[in-house]
């Protein structure tokens, strides 16, 4: 999203389309020739707000600005990103680039570009992640990046912003979706684990590096479980980052104590599958990373020995990914290994499920926001159906648009 004012063009994020959080780069957003870019202000680490901000500074040299935590995940996973899709336009320089033109900014202060001035709000959806307001002499606008308001076992919540917004633009990811309770979803968990590991099987989590990792891990610790709980993958090293941030996170000590808890895995990957264990493992929506290489090591077992393991899903996956298909048509498929060879689609025989520990906002804690900012216009971004969020705003008492991509809104 561009915004235009006092003579300066900002981005707000800068993101590339993605099907998986940690993997698979898809889609690159189009900026009309003789754009300029004075700055851009990145929400968080994600890569459909972050992976664009090499090419913004490739193109213009702009400057960034971020909370520090952000800086490092985001680090972390624009560099994957460039080693999965080598077609992605921007080099490590530019990636390194970017990072020292990068500003470190802190929740609640404000900064300014010339005569702008904008402040970041804790978003509550992932360590570091930022909502932000912008000011100008005559508007204020208010941008929601990715949020969540209530509090998380990791996180405390998104900050609601104090005072009168002239617009907001908010996300829509889950305008018709309730989120049940959390604690109902934390106990359904805890049983398929408990059964599977009396059944002598594994449990398998296809977790996102940033954020889900850590709250899982969170909601492992604070149950008794009688096996090794195992972490492979990206999720290491974004558990890393995450710690040496404390202040980003609800409860550092907890979050230390919970990830004391995981075996991390290193090259003996035996070790893991030897006992019944429980095993959190990217990517996410299993298009990539070590879980891939668990779903089959279980499957196969499964097929000799007759093995149950579950595999269980703690986030949301876009349809035609890995773990789309797996949920649906109980299949994964395999990437070719040469050129010239054919994606490979094989069944899998085991018990799979979603419990969703979500990181977005569910239905009501939008309409719980939208309630306390009260804003004169609502612009309703990133979602499937933001026409359906925005004629429903409509329908109460809002001024609510849902913008078209490359379309122009005045305010
Ligand atoms: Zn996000
Ligand atoms: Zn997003």
């Amino acid at each position: 999203m561009l915004v235009e004012t006092e003579g300066k063009k900002i981005a707000l994020d800068a993101g590339i389309k993605v099907k998986d959080q940690d993997m698979e780069v898809t889609g690159l957003p189009k900026l009309s020739t003789g754009v300029h870019v004075d700055a851009a202000l990145i929400g968080h680490a994600h890569l459909d707000h972050s992976g664009f901000s090499p090419e913004l500074y490739r193109r213009y040299n702009t400057p960034f600005f971020m909370t520090i935590p952000t800086q490092g995940l985001a680090d972390l996973l624009i560099k994957d990103a460039k080693k999965v899709d080598p077609q992605l336009p921007y080099e490590r320089k530019d990636i390194d680039g970017t990072f020292n033109k990068t500003v470190g900014v802190p929740y609640d202060m404000e900064h300014s570009i010339g005569s702008v001035k904008f402040t970041y709000y804790d978003a509550g959806h992932i360590p570091g992640s930022a909502m932000m307001e912008i000011k100008t002499g005559k508007k204020k606008l208010f941008y929601t990046s990715d949020f969540k308001l209530d509090e998380t076992r990791l996180l405390a919540g998104a900050t609601v912003p104090e005072g009168r917004f002239d617009a907001l633009i908010i996300e829509s990811t889950y305008a018709k979706k309730y989120h049940p309770p959390r604690r109902e979803i934390e106990r359904k968990i805890i049983n398929i684990i408990k059964k599977t590991l009396k059944d002598g099987g594994h449990v398998l989590f296809p977790t996102f590096a940033v954020g889900r990792t850590q709250e899982l891990a969170m909601v492992l610790a604070d149950y008794q479980i009688n096996a090794p709980i195992f972490i492979d993958g990206m999720g290491k090293t974004a558990s890393e980052i995450t710690m040496s941030y404390p202040r980003y996170v609800k409860n550092a000590g907890k979050l230390r104590n919970a990830l004391e808890n995981l075996k991390p895995v290193g090259k003996n990957k035996n070790e893991v599958l030897k006992e019944p264990s429980v095993i959190i493992a990217t990517s996410g929506m299993l298009e990539g990373g070590p879980a891939i290489s668990y779903l089959l090591a279980l499957n196969e077992m499964k097929k000799q020995e007759d093995i149950d393991s579950s595999v269980v899903f703690t986030g949301y996956c876009v349809e035609g990914t890995g773990g789309w298909l797996l949920q649906n048509k109980q299949m994964v498929k395999l990437k070719p290994r040469k050129e010239g060879q054919k994606e490979k689609q094989v069944p899998i025989n085991l018990n799979v499920f979603y419990e969703p520990l979500s990181a977005h906002a569910g239905r009501n804690e939008l309409f719980t926001f939208i309630e306390k900012l009260n804003p004169s216009k609502i612009i309703c971004v990133h979602g499937d159906d933001c026409e359906g969020f925005a004629a429903e705003l409509k329908e109460n008492g809002y001024d609510a648009v849902a913008p078209e991509i490359g379309e122009v809104i005045q305010i």
